[in-house]
């Protein structure tokens, strides 16, 4: 699958907003876009100023969205297609949908520093659901499901720091994390409401309902 492989800070400058997509950089002085918060490129201050259209703003609201769950354009217009399928809120659908994916959850339960990292996990299977190797960062987590790393993968380099940095944010209520255990169980599913998501959820249904 084709991957996004320049400087992700990039993509924060370039969305306007902190994505948080380098872990614990992003809250170190350190972090790119306190520094330059502007767009890349060389008019970038410049673009800072223009005021965008409607279509304008919603690609941007739809591009801070996908960045910032890292996940490719095919693949977010699946999530969307199928929240419209559905009965109930369309954004909120997209949202749950998003907040399902196995490397989501083992970002937001804190086992993870990025939700790069944690696709990374889940990739090079080192994450289990209820006891079976799962590696497709997309699966969607259920209630009840139990998601941990393997033992044997806990003392590698990569997965020990990301381990013993794990509980620096609190886990989301629906998730009930076991860090001494690098384990989380599904109690509930998330609620929209809660899910800080970066962008305009509205406003990303309204850019592929065009
Ligand atoms: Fe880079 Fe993180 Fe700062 Fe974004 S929030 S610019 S990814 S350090």
């Amino acid at each position: 699958m084709a991957k996004y492989r320049g400087a992700v800070c990039r993509l924060c400058r370039r969305e306007g907003k902190k994505l948080f997509l380098k872990g614990h950089k992003c809250t170190s002085p350190k972090c790119t876009f306190e520094k330059r918060g502007y767009a890349p490129g060389m008019f970038g201050e410049d673009r800072r100023r223009r005021r965008a259209s409607d279509y304008g703003q919603q690609l941007r609201e739809k591009q801070r969205m996908r960045t910032t769950y890292g996940v490719l354009e095919r693949q977010f217009r699946r999530h969307v297609r199928q929240a419209q399928r559905r009965d109930g809120v369309t954004a909120d659908l997209l949202v749950i949908s998003l907040e399902r994916r196995l490397d989501n959850v083992v970002y937001r339960a804190g086992l993870a520093a990025s939700r790069s990292q944690a696709r990374q996990f889940v990739s090079h299977r080192h994450i289990m659901v209820n006891d079976r190797t799962v590696n497709v960062p997309s699966f969607s987590v259920r209630v009840g499901d139990v998601i941990k790393v393997k033992e044997r993968s806990r003392q590698l380099g990569l997965i020990a720091a990301a381990l013993a940095n794990a509980g620096a944010v609190a886990a989301p209520k629906w998730l009930q994390a076991d860090l001494s255990n690098a384990m989380v169980t599904v109690v509930d599913m998330p609620d929209p409401a809660e899910v800080e998501t970066g962008a305009d959820e509205q406003q990303v249904i309204e850019f592929y309902s065009r």
